[in-house]
């Protein structure tokens, strides 16, 4: 779809990649993220598939072309498949990928796929079933990895596995990550601890940066790719004995925001110009009609504020308390 007048901030900054949280609710309570579990009981809040769609159509309108569902746990929402169907419908859309910590993933993983799901990303912070658990709280490993297997007959192309690197967690797991990836087609990506408004004394403790990682990396004769032009944030390397291959997100590097081209929406559809943004603008209002004129109008005067990046090394975390209240 030609958009004429797409969505650009005062950087000239392009927006073509929205990350879209379904619910806050997760049943997983990962160390880093939600340690004394998920706050968040009831999903009565949480934006409608309607709403969904009339969000999903603004957006296209103003040139995003992938959608990232998110969460919380996204697939906690009984109607995933509908929602990514309907996106999947909406005229610019050319891809809709997922975030999940991957507890239904071997039970549904081939549904989303007839759905339409062109991609997602599982999280696996460890490949050892008893730090898996310490870390997450769940006892999933192995029908996670199940699911994978699956993913990866059914034809999922570009499969990645986050992985959140922690110092005294699983830092000591690199050769495992490495093995498991020497033979599966998967992008596996470290990334760097963030530190949040909930996380203060576990990101002194566990913060560990990507940069030890690239240095081993490249010691070992991996090297780094060519970035495309729609690449994300993370660096990624490649090995000629290795099929697949490895990824590292390091916020606090430098010039981590330039190329930023994602904006989100919480389930409370809250827009957020920054993982990282101290303020957060509601446009429910805006989804009760099928217009999509005042979506578009509130997005374009809502960018003019982005500011060029984040200030998480002045230790400034915004309002996000926790990646699950918007996604990460
Ligand atoms: N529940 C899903 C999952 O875990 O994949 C989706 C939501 S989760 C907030 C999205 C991603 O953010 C996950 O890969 C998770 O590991 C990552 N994440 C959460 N908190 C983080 C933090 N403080 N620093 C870095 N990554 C974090
Ligand atoms: Fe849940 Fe994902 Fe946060 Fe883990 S990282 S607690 S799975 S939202």
């Amino acid at each position: 779809m030609l958009v004429e007048n797409p969505l650009t901030d005062t950087f000239a900054r392009a927006f073509t990649y929205l990350r879209l949280s379904l619910t806050e609710k997760c049943n997983f309570s990962c160390s880093y993220c939600l340690p004394d579990g998920s706050e968040c009981h009831s999903m009565n809040d949480d934006l409608t598939l309607i709403e969904i769609r009339r969000l999903v159509t603004a957006f296209a309108l103003l040139g995003t072309q992938k959608i990232r569902l998110t969460g919380g746990e996204p697939s906690l929402r009984r109607d995933l498949c509908e929602i990514i169907k309907t996106c999947k419908g909406v005229t610019g859309i050319n891809s809709v990928a997922l975030t999940t910590n991957g507890f239904r993933l071997e039970k549904d993983v081939a549904t989303w796929r007839t759905a339409g799901l062109d991609s997602f990303n599982v999280s696996i912070d460890s490949l050892r079933p008893e730090m898996f658990q310490l870390i997450t709280g769940s006892g999933k490993l192995r029908s996670i990895l199940a699911g994978l297997d699956q993913a990866q007959e059914l034809g999922f192309n570009q499969l990645k596995i986050n992985t959140v690197l922690l110092r005294e967690q699983n830092a000591r797991e690199l050769d495992d990550f490495l093995a498991f990836i020497k033979t599966r087609k998967i992008t596996l990506r470290f990334i760097e601890l963030m530190r949040t408004g909930d996380n203060a004394d576990f990101f002194s403790r566990q913060h560990l940066s990507g940069a030890s990682i690239e240095q081993r990396l490249l010691s070992e004769g991996w090297a780094q790719k060519i970035r495309s032009i729609n690449a994300g944030p993370a660096k990624e390397f490649i090995h000629p004995d290795y099929i697949g291959s490895i990824g590292l997100i390091m916020p606090y590097s430098k010039n981590f925001c330039s190329d930023c081209n994602r904006l989100r929406v919480s389930s409370k559809a809250e827009l957020y110009l920054c993982l990282f943004a101290e303020q957060h603008q509601s446009l429910r209002h805006l989804l009760q009609c099928d217009d999509p004129e005042p979506v578009i109008h509130f997005l374009r005067a809502a960018l003019l504020h982005k500011t060029a990046g984040h200030e998480l090394a002045q230790l400034h975390t915004g309002s996000t308390r926790h990646l699950a209240m918007i996604g990460g």
